[in-house]
C-alpha cells in the first residue's frame, strides 16, 4: 500500500451510501484525490469536522483499490476562521474550490494550483481585504498561470494601442472599436482588469469595491467558464455585486 502525507484543500464532498462521504481534495503534490471517508456522517466521526469543504489541512493519505484514498491523521494547516465567519467570504471559497475542481487534470500534480489555491484561501481569512473580486482576481490568474491570461495592453486582434471597448472571451481579450466582439466594456472596467492582471491586486481588494466591478466579474466568469467549457453554479449562484460587500 502507498501512503504518503501532503498538504490539500477540501474542494468538496458528496454522499456515498450509508454514512460514508466522498472528500475531493487538492493536494500539493499529488494534484487531484478522492478520499473515501469512511462513517464521516456519523456524529462520531473523527474526520468529519477536519474534511469540509474549504478546509486547508495536512493529511496522510493511503491508496486503496480503485481510484480512491483513505485518509489517516487529518490536521488543519490553517483553521480560516476568519473565512469561516463570513457568508461574503465563505460563497467566494466556493466560487474558487468549484473552478479548481473542474481543472481536468486528476493524479496530475499542479503545485502552482495550489499555491495560487491557498493563497486565495488565506486572502479570503485576512479582514483586511475585500473578498468581492477575489474569485474574479482567481480566475484571471489562473487564465494567465494556463497561458491563457487575457490582452489587455493592446486590442487582441490588431494589436493597435487604441482605446478598447470590449471584451471576447473567446479572442481572449480586449478590442478596439474596429475590431469589437463580444461584450462592451468600460473604461473603467478596463483599468480595473489591468490592475488585476498587473500586478496591483492587494491595492484592489482592499478599501471600496472599484468602480467597473460588476462588469469585470461577468468578464472574468464568462472567460472561466469558456476556459473549461464548463457552466459555474456556485459562481453564478453569487450576487452580482453585494451593495454592502464588506463582509
Ligand atoms: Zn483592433
Amino acid at each position: 500500500m502507498k501512503e504518503f502525507r501532503d498538504d490539500a484543500v477540501v474542494l468538496r464532498t458528496y454522499k456515498s451510501g450509508e454514512s460514508d462521504r466522498v472528500v475531493v481534495l487538492w493536494t500539493r503534490s499529488h494534484g487531484k484525490v478522492r478520499v473515501l471517508a469512511k462513517g464521516i456522517r456519523k456524529a462520531t466521526s473523527r474526520l468529519g469536522g477536519n474534511l469540509e469543504t474549504l478546509a486547508y489541512v495536512n493529511v496522510d493519505l493511503v491508496k486503496t483499490r480503485g481510484d480512491f484514498y483513505i485518509a489517516r491523521h487529518v490536521s488543519h494547516t490553517q483553521r480560516l476562521t476568519t473565512l469561516r465567519s463570513s457568508y461574503a467570504r465563505i460563497n467566494a471559497g466556493y466560487a474558487v474550490v468549484e473552478v479548481v475542481d473542474a481543472i481536468p487534470s486528476d493524479d496530475v500534480a499542479d503545485e502552482a494550483i495550489f499555491d495560487l489555491l491557498t493563497r486565495v484561501l488565506l486572502t479570503l481569512d485576512d479582514d483586511y481585504f475585500d473578498p468581492t473580486l477575489v474569485p474574479t482576481s482567481f480566475y484571471f490568474k489562473l487564465l494567465t498561470l494556463d497561458g491563457s491570461g487575457p490582452v489587455v495592453d493592446e486590442c487582441v486582434n490588431c494589436g493597435r494601442d487604441v482605446p478598447l471597448v470590449a471584451f471576447d472571451a473567446q479572442v481572449g481579450g480586449a478590442l478596439c472599436g474596429d475590431c469589437r466582439s463580444g461584450v462592451s466594456m468600460s473604461s473603467d472596467a478596463l483599468t480595473l482588469i489591468r490592475r488585476i492582471v498587473g500586478g496591483d491586486l492587494a491595492g484592489v481588494l482592499r478599501g471600496e469595491v472599484p468602480a467597473g466591478a460588476g462588469e469585470v466579474m461577468a468578464i472574468a466568469l464568462d472567460a472561466i467558464e469558456d476556459h473549461f467549457g464548463k457552466r459555474l453554479r456556485a459562481s453564478r449562484s453569487t450576487p452580482p455585486l453585494a451593495p454592502s460587500a464588506g463582509s
